[in-house]
């Protein structure tokens, strides 16, 4: 039979074989192409090819993997990566993610796994204090990512607004109810309205205003004109930094109306809600304590690896009330005491330990450390816009977190253009960055989301973008 554990020899061979070539790309990222050539027949090949033959040492196999992994895919880790929100990971986070496959403790009961789940439950109580929640009303879970923590917050919406939803689902329902964000929402949530089986046409898409922010006006006349059609309007989702401009919905004012019309208040902060920890931006989500939920994305603007984002509320019994199942094999050696199950308090059954790299983060940097990390990107996103200005571009967004969405209005900004100075940057392999429709007008986009880039870094970009408008503007 062959041996799963290898041999104490093999594993230290193959620890340090891995350790050297990780540390490698970790100190060196930046001699890598930001985005290599991708070609779909050489990677199917090259895998293909490989297959599971038996007789490769799992060194060979393990130079395989990294080689493949440095050669074909984009290199989200580069400081000159200014795309989309994956930020270069910390040390702890790596290190955290590590010692968790090792030990693999199950979360799903209290019982199995003590620490963990006291550490995440630590976790979700000092989170929802920094974002203003009530000490004695604070819930939340982990999930994977910003989707899943979206749709727990739609289910518990649900369960709040109908107490025999977890019996009868969608035949507790006798009107229609609705649910109002704007029409810069993450995309999650049609995806979490079709999961809970509401269907996306329940989704009210609110216009924004020049800001790219909810016109709460017309949220009002929205649900009162719900209203009156004999309707249920259910929930508001707001943004607080959404995923094409940074925009920030006016949370106080969402809240004040959501109070008024009984409706759950839920703020999408999987990108900005990392802005609480930052003593110059955390004003900006004012109004988010208000929040019946809350999600933020710690694998986004946190710099930790995927996936972990956190779910918070402000009812201290909705998860229960949206989760709970009795299961008699589960075990109950801790029934007696005030713990909580986490199989019985979430979509997950089988639970990895997510948490800790939050935490080993915390430990190793603190909350001092965040707010240093985050105050550097929003110096350089400051930089990045007075540069681009200073080139003669426009910004179309307007945002305190470090994006920028710019066009020259002097070239009509047509998908041909923004697609011409896009490709000609990754082309490159320098750098990457992306473009984002604004009101029809197609724009630039460069994110700062890398705790590693530098004013070198943006003035670099800065300098690609102008090169690659000349270039045009020559073959125009
Ligand atoms: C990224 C993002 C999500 C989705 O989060 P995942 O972690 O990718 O599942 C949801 N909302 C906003 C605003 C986002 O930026």
């Amino acid at each position: 039979m062959v041996d799963f554990n290898l041999t104490k020899k093999e594993r230290n061979e193959l620890y340090e074989l891995v350790i050297n070539r990780l540390e490698n790309y970790y100190d060196k990222t930046r001699d890598y192409a930001v985005a290599p050539s991708l070609d779909v027949t050489e990677i199917r090949e090259l895998i293909a090819n490989y297959g599971f033959k038996k007789d490769t040492s799992p060194s060979h196999t393990l130079h395989y993997v990294i080689d493949a992994l440095e050669k074909y895919m984009i290199h989200t880790s580069h400081p000159r990566y200014l795309g989309l929100f994956n930020p270069r990971v910390n040390f702890a986070g790596i290190l955290a993610d590590l010692i968790t496959a090792v030990f693999n403790p199950q979360l799903a009961s209290w019982s199995q796994a003590p620490f963990p789940v006291e550490v995440e439950s630590y976790l979700v109580q000092e989170f929802g204090k920094k974002f203003g929640f009530d000490p004695e009303c604070i819930d939340g879970v982990f999930a994977t990512g910003g989707a899943e923590a979206n749709l727990t917050a739609v289910l518990c919406a649900l369960n709040n607004k109908y107490p025999n939803f977890a019996k009868e689902g969608i035949f507790s329902i006798n009107k229609r109810p609705i649910i109002y964000c704007s029409d810069e929402v993450h995309h999650s949530i049609a995806k979490a309205v079709k999961i809970a089986g509401l269907g996306y046409q329940v989704i009210n898409h609110i216009p924004v205003d020049d800001k790219q922010s909810m016109r709460t006006v017309e949220l009002e006349n929205q649900i009162q004109k719900d209203i009156a059609l004999g309707h249920q309007p259910l929930m508001i989702v707001a943004t607080a930094g959404t995923t094409g401009t940074g925009a920030i919905d006016d949370l106080v004012t969402i809240s004040k109306i959501a109070k008024k019309y009984q409706l759950w208040f839920h703020t999408d902060g999987a990108y900005g809600g990392a802005a609480i920890l930052n003593n110059n931006l955390k004003a900006t989500l004012d109004g988010i304590e208000s929040s019946d939920s809350i999600i933020i994305d710690a694998h986004k603007w946190l710099a930790l690896p995927m996936g972990i984002s956190l779910f918070l509320t402000s009812h201290k019994d909705i998860l229960n009330k949206t989760f709970r199942v009795t299961a008699d094999y589960m075990p109950r050696e801790a029934n007696e005491l005030e713990v909580t199950n986490l199989f019985s308090h979430s979509i997950q059954w089988s639970r990895r330990f997510i948490g800790l790299k939050l935490y080993l983060s915390l430990l190793f940097f603190g909350w001092e450390g965040y707010d240093q990390v985050i105050e550097h990107q929003r110096q350089l996103g400051v930089f990045l816009k007075a540069q681009l200005i200073a080139s003669n571009w426009q910004l179309k967004n307007n945002t305190p977190f470090p994006i920028a969405c710019f066009t020259d209005d002097t070239i009509s900004s047509n998908k041909e253009f923004t697609t011409f100075v896009c490709d000609e940057v990754i082309k490159s392999g320098e750098s990457w960055m992306s473009q984002y429709p604004i009101n029809g007008l197609h724009t630039l986009r460069l994110s700062i989301t890398n705790y590693a880039s530098t004013k070198e870094d943006v003035e670099a970009l800065v300098e690609q973008v102008n090169q690659a408008r000349k270039k045009y503007l020559t073959l125009a």
